[in-house]
């Protein structure tokens, strides 16, 4: 199966701690076969003066959705203990699951596609950069449309690889 995924962070080395976070992607959950460049965004929905870098990276994974939910989210702990570690308190690295193929699912612990996913510029940037023909199979709408009609006028930046 091809899962997208996003990587988010606003604490520490978030660069260094994306490229961890991939690793024990490519280990626990499969091969990541794309990644996008680093966005830079303001914070969504609050006030932090710490801006958000975010990343969305494709993988191929034989997970089925709640164990790669489990997966995801053991990663977060275990990148937590990490920056522990290195004295940052706060929120860690946040790995959503976007997409599952083109599986739609709604379930207490897990939504497929990600519920927000549309409504977010930080998120639809980088899967455009990806999959700008990609299908979202719920709203059936392709990401560049999608990107088109969000209304987020939160400043979004790509970063130079
Ligand atoms: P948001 O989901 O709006 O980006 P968040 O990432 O800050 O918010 P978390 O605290 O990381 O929210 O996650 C809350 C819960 O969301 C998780 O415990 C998980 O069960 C649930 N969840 C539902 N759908 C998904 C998904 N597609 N990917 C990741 N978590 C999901
Ligand atoms: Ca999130
Ligand atoms: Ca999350």
């Amino acid at each position: 199966m091809k899962v997208y995924l996003l990587l988010g962070g606003n604490i520490g080395d978030t660069k260094s701690l994306f490229a961890q976070t991939i690793k024990l992607i490519q280990t626990e959950v499969g091969d990541v076969v794309q990644k996008s460049s680093l966005y830079e965004s303001e914070p969504w929905g609050f006030e932090h003066e710490q801006n958000f870098l975010n990343q969305v990276v494709i993988v191929e994974t034989m997970l089925e959705p709640i164990n790669l939910l489990d997966t995801t989210q053991q990663i977060e702990k275990e990148m937590g203990r990490v920056r522990k570690k290195s004295q940052y308190s706060e929120r860690t690295i946040d790995v959503d699951i976007l997409f599952y193929d083109n599986l739609v699912m709604e379930s207490e612990r897990l939504t497929i596609p990600h519920l927000m996913l549309h409504q977010r510029m930080f998120t639809l940037e980088p899967l455009v950069e990806l999959s700008p023909n990609f299908i979202h199979p719920k709203k059936q709408k392709t990401l560049v449309e999608l990107l088109h009609e969000c209304s987020d006028k939160l400043f979004v930046k790509r970063l130079a690889d």
